[in-house]
């Protein structure tokens, strides 16, 4: 499988639309396509692939806000994967739901309800490489989450345990670039004893774009949101509990 990130809104909303493909039959899934016109001269002219399905992460306007135009334009009688408050949905996966794109690529709708109800994480596996990857929306960012907009803590820590228990070498490709101001702030809790977000930092100064570049394995050396239990977030949210700690983090993220 092959995946190509495609910047939108870029520096103000800093969003990423995928390309999911499967090589051997050369179908894919636009994932997050929300700013048409950022994204138009790519799918017209230099991309030969077949769209088999619009797929959204959940329903706010910067991921599933170009459903309407794409539609109406380039993929007339393409069915809409998404979750149920997306617009134009077609098809609504239930939790694990696993669908096969093209030949090869098995993909699983995990539901990580909080940032949204109906969001949802992808996570696709190419069934001849092994290759596996997760398209993680506004839930999982590289070192952060997404604000709880509709949900609580305890369904953050549990929408992210779903995400960590796949296997760790699955490289993640988040909603958007948020990774240097996330890494910022995770640098708050750990001071510099965690080398492995060090070493994100200097990634993230040096590299405009990062998505793709980590995997879970990474996110469970660097990212605080899961890591509760860490002694380094127990002493930044003074909290022992791990989902009260997950709301304290949120809460100290937002303000910072
Ligand atoms: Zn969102």
């Amino acid at each position: 499988m092959h995946v190509t990130y495609l910047p939108m809104s870029w520096k103000s909303g800093d969003n990423y639309c995928y390309l999911l493909t499967d090589e051997e039959s050369n179908q894919s899934w636009l994932i997050d396509p929300a700013y048409p016109s950022d994204i138009l001269d790519f799918l017209t002219k230099k991309n030969k692939t077949e769209v088999a399905s619009i797929v959204n992460t959940h329903h706010h306007y910067d991921h599933a806000g170009g459903n309407g135009q794409l539609l109406s334009t380039l993929y007339k009688s393409v069915p809409v994967i998404a979750g149920k408050d997306c617009p134009y949905v077609s098809y609504t996966p239930s939790d694990e739901e696993v669908i096969l794109l093209g030949k090869n690529v098995e993909i699983t709708a995990l539901h990580t309800p909080c940032h949204t109800q109906d969001s949802i994480c992808y996570y696709a596996k190419d069934k001849k490489t092994g290759e596996k990857c997760v398209f993680t929306g506004d839930t999982l960012f590289t070192a952060g989450c997404g604000r709880f907009f509709e949900g609580t803590a305890e369904q953050m820590k549990s929408s992210l345990e779903k995400l960590l228990s796949l296997p760790e070498e699955t490289v993640t490709y988040p909603g958007h670039e948020y990774t240097a101001s996330d890494a910022k702030f995770a640098k708050t809790v750990f001071g510099s004893n965690n080398q492995a977000l060090n070493e994100l930092e200097e990634f993230a100064k040096k590299h405009e774009f990062t998505t793709g570049c980590f995997t879970l394995k990474d996110e469970k050396a660097f990212n605080p949101f899961v890591r509760l239990t860490d002694p380094f977030v127990v002493r930044a949210t003074g909290k022992k509990d791990p989902v009260e700690a997950m709301g304290k983090l949120r809460a100290m993220k937002d303000i910072f």
